[in-house]
């Protein structure tokens, strides 16, 4: 049996018809850029939201999104942003990209996420923002808009459909940037994106800086505008997607339960559920108890015909491009990174191959 990683192809054919008709429809209308489409996904979003369509920005990408974000949010150079290290490079190209300075904090051992109490004696006159990343599905336990004064942003890319206290992710936050890269929960069939606000005055600015920072055609209002407009033809393909949101993560939800019933008495660890937090899971990453045996585990799985990942093999705040903004160690961010491992997780794993990757694992321990 092989079980890929990801099976994207899968998730196209469930929609195969509706998505080509959605695509000659958009082909057949003559209008490519900022149109019918657009409006329609960004309204389709806040009605699965509960939340105002004037509040839902679509863009280019989650990290525009994160960009958007923090452009509208004041972030300028020398200021210093809050973040985590353990997360997807993007979040910190985001920080870096508006000149402001990523300043990491160590995750939660158990959750895997920021714990806000860290960032307390990080803030200072500097600090523009707090990053809240929800990771594979998991959420940062954040109070609201912002943490003592700071505003929150939410990347919300691993995370979209998660609630915490019954409120939907990227909406507890000042603002939340969301990823429809193609694996996330719901994917386009390229690149795409969303801001989404919880009140006019913040979507605002967000809209213009995604269009050239104008108000209207011709009338540029703000600086540092970007051209990150979501084009009509992914619009009409994430209207087609989104229809499946529910049940696409409901399904993910029952193949994590399986993995973590089945593996309950293997020396391996799962992600501890942040109180209060409903996840719709992005990723199931198990924590091997003994990090030397994470290698050798991928290595058994691989040869058994399941294919799994790192998510993330060198945390940011080691890698090249960042390493000069962190001379502190993160022994936690430090150590998870040499225990995890994703398992295969995707709306049409069957049974059999569920069954699989489990037995796969007990046979290795
Ligand atoms: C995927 C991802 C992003 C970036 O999204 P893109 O759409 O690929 O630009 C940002 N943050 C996190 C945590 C992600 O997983």
């Amino acid at each position: 049996m092989n079980i890929a990683f990801n099976a994207l192809l899968r998730l196209y054919e469930q929609q195969e018809v509706e998505i080509q008709s959605a695509i000659e429809r958009v082909l057949k209308s003559g209008h490519y850029i900022l149109g019918p489409e657009v409006l329609a996904f960004e309204a389709a979003l806040a009605n699965f939201f509960s939340t105002n369509k004037e509040h839902i920005v679509s863009c280019n990408s989650g990290t525009d999104a994160l960009i958007l974000s923090l452009k509208a949010l004041n972030v300028s150079p020398g200021d210093e942003v809050i973040c985590v290290s353990h997360t997807a490079i993007p979040t910190i190209v985001a920080i870096r990209a508006v000149g402001a300075t990523p300043v990491f904090i160590d995750i939660d051992p158990n959750t895997w996420v920021m714990n806000l109490e860290e960032a307390k004696t990080k803030i200072n006159s500097k600090t523009k923002a707090i990053i809240a990343v929800h990771l594979y599905g998991n959420m940062v336990n954040i109070p609201g808009k912002d943490f003592l004064g700071v505003p929150i942003l939410e990347d919300v890319a691993q995370a979209m459909g998660s609630t915490l206290r019954g409120q939907h992710a990227g909406l507890i936050g000042k603002l939340g940037a969301f990823s429809f890269y193609p694996t996330k929960n719901i994917g386009a069939l390229g690149d795409a994106g969303a801001v989404a606000a919880n009140n006019h005055e913040s979507a605002e600015p967000v809209r213009m800086l995604r269009n050239y920072g104008q108000k209207d055609r011709y009338n540029a209002l703000l600086e540092g505008g970007l051209n990150s407009r979501l084009d009509e033809l992914q619009a009409a393909i994430l209207s087609v997607r989104l229809k499946l949101i529910h049940r696409w993560n409901a399904e993910k939800k029952s193949t994590v339960d399986f993995y973590r019933k089945e593996l309950a008495s293997i020396p391996l660890r799962f992600q501890k559920i942040t109180e209060g937090c409903e996840p719709a899971w992005h990723l199931c990453v198990i924590a091997l108890e003994n990090l030397m045996q994470r290698d050798p585990l991928q290595k058994h799985l691989s040869e058994k015909g399941v294919q799994c990942l790192i998510h993330y093999p060198i945390p940011t705040h080691q890698q090249k491009a960042f390493s000069p903004f962190c001379k502190e160690e993160l022994p936690h961010t430090e150590s998870l990174a040499h225990s995890i491992l994703s398992l295969p997780l995707y709306p049409g794993l069957t049974e059999q191959e569920k069954r699989h990757v489990v037995e796969s694992i007990k046979s290795f321990f």
